[in-house]
């Protein structure tokens, strides 16, 4: 029998499934999404998480895979108010990871599915838990695979709709801005000049761009008007032509092309789609649906 199943395989379950895994506890981890989710999203890996990947024994996949985003430049209206870079601390013995790494989700996840597999556990995609009931054997477990499971423990680690968390009747704390739309893509753009800073545009239309890390593609943030039917390429294509031209060092090219782009689930590079200067590109239906999916509204 299964000792523990893992609902959710975000960073919070592959992680507990890692550690339980190490410790030789049998271990089921389940996502009800047909395959890895591919969206940037959390872009930052702290140095407390960096030290509790080094106990798995993994920081050095993720020094290797991310970097430390140094340099960011702020635009208000068409001016440059700054444009600066702050310093890498050495690590010590008391913080051996003294900066934070930039590292879209989709790769952090990765990396964690991986250092499962060295344990010989493999997430179960198409899994959702539909229903749980406890029992003398612990909890019976509904899938809507048709499958019930019996395992001593259930660990919810199903995100902020958390299935387990409702069934259990428990409340989430915070609150959730009904009022707050933002548009969150990551998208191939051509012609954006100084594509290793962190681009944030104030005002009452904020954007932010950060290079993620591939030539040419970038995750955007896009604060989307609460009247607005829905978050789509157009509008993004709107919010991000403009900021291609802001008067800047030379090396701003005022051309630009915008691609939606997502990862394949297996994580290899997207080929780079070439260019074609001075014209805008429409993207692609499928990322945009995906967009609205998973990258809209509060609480996302
Ligand atoms: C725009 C944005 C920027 C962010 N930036 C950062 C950042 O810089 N740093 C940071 O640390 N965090 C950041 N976050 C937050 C980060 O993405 C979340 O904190 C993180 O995804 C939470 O991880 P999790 O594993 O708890 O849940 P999730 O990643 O939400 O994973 C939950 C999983 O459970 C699965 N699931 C749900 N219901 C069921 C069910 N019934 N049965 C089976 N599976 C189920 C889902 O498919 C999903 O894969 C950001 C988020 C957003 C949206």
């Amino acid at each position: 029998m299964t000792d523990v199943l893992v609902v959710g395989a975000g960073p919070t379950g592959l992680t507990l499934a890692c550690v339980l895994a190490r410790q030789g506890v049998s271990v089921r981890i389940v996502d009800r999404s047909p395959s890895a989710q591919p969206g940037s999203r959390g872009f930052t890996v702290k140095p407390r998480t960096l030290e509790v990947f080094d106990d798995l024994g993994i920081a050095d996949r993720f020094m290797a895979a991310g970097w430390v985003a140094a340099r960011t430049r702020v635009h208000l209206g068409g001016s440059l108010l700054a444009d600066f870079s702050i310093g890498q601390d050495k690590p010590s013995a008391t913080r051996p990871y003294p900066n934070s790494l930039a590292l879209p989700q989709f790769k952090t996840e990765e990396i964690l599915r991986d250092r499962l597999a060295d344990f010989g556990v493999r997430v179960e995609f198409g899994t959702g838990v539909r229903d749980f009931q406890a029992n003398a054997g612990g909890v019976v477990v509904e899938l809507d695979t048709g499958e019930s499971a019996q395992v001593s423990y259930l660990v919810g680690c199903d995100g902020g709709r958390s299935t387990v968390r409702k069934r259990l009747g428990l409340r989430f704390s915070g609150r959730t801005e009904e009022d707050v739309q933002v548009l969150l893509a990551d998208a191939y753009v051509e012609g954006l000049a100084h594509s290793n800073a962190t681009q944030i545009w104030l005002g009452a239309d904020t954007f932010v761009a950060r290079p993620s890390g591939e030539g040419g593609r970038w995750q955007l943030v896009a604060s989307v008007p609460p009247d607005h039917p829905e978050p789509s390429a157009r509008l993004l294509e709107k919010k991000t032509g403009p900021r291609t031209y802001w008067p800047g060092p030379a090396s701003g090219r005022p051309e630009l092309a915008v691609g939606l782009a997502l990862p394949p689930p297996d994580g290899r590079h997207l080929p780079r789609r070439p260019g074609v200067p001075g014209r805008r590109r429409r993207p692609r239906a499928q990322p945009v649906r995906r967009l609205r999916d998973e990258h809209r509204g509060p609480g996302c």
